[in-house]
């Protein structure tokens, strides 16, 4: 007969956590979107939405219209590897509800922006409002909750989040702008990030 579980033995509850890590670095069973042969392909996870279910991309992408920001991973065959929302095709329309704007052609088609928020640094493909009588595009970068790095073209933001984030930080831990950034930086990518175009965001936040 098997021996009851000791809830208060640290090496018991050590040895659940490492099962509960490891359960995430590999897919444990096929997405159920993927049953339906529509649905077949890469298989996609969130590391931001509190669902541990893997999804194909035309499901991710539908999850993500109102969520350009969070953080995707594609299982390759052996391990998980970064991916992006943008790269996978998400456009964040602005100025029509969600929907794309009648003024857009092929030569002003979405533009990649670079946006700081507290899980890292992202591109994100933005669709812009372009009738004549519309709103700026710093104008419609606020009304997202972002702040542009520039008021004219911007094409780097931080959000409200991350901004509220570094003031806390900053007061309470008396966190610098530039050690905020590198953990941002390090948060987007650990292993090399130095190719991160943080230099453009310390300067906009530092001058
Ligand atoms: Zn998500
Ligand atoms: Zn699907
Ligand atoms: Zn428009």
């Amino acid at each position: 007969m098997r021996a009851p579980v000791d809830n208060h033995d640290p090496l018991e509850f050590q040895s659940r956590l490492l099962d509960a890590l490891f359960s995430h670095e590999a897919p444990f069973s096929v997405p159920s979107c993927h049953r339906d042969n529509t649905h077949a392909g890469a298989m996609i996870r969130c590391l931001d939405c509190d669902n541990t279910t893997l999804s194909c991309i035309a499901c991710t992408l539908q999850q993500h219209q109102n969520q350009p920001l969070h953080r995707i991973h594609r299982w390759n065959g052996s391990y998980y590897e970064q991916d992006s929302l943008a790269r996978l095709g998400l456009i964040i329309s602005l100025g029509h509800i969600g929907n794309t704007c009648p003024s857009q052609n092929l030569l002003s088609g979405p533009q990649l922006v670079t946006v700081m928020d507290i899980t890292g640094l992202h591109y994100v493909r933005i669709g812009w409002c372009r009738c004549f009588s519309g709103p700026s595009h710093s104008s419609q970068l606020f009304a997202l909750g972002w702040i542009p790095a520039t008021l004219s073209r911007p094409t780097t933001a931080f959000t409200f989040r991350v901004m509220k984030h570094f003031q806390m930080l900053s007061h309470v831990a008396r966190t610098t702008p530039w050690d905020f950034c590198i953990a941002i930086q390090r948060l987007t990518d650990n292993i090399e990030p130095e190719e991160l175009p943080v230099s453009q965001i310390l300067w906009s936040i530092c001058h």
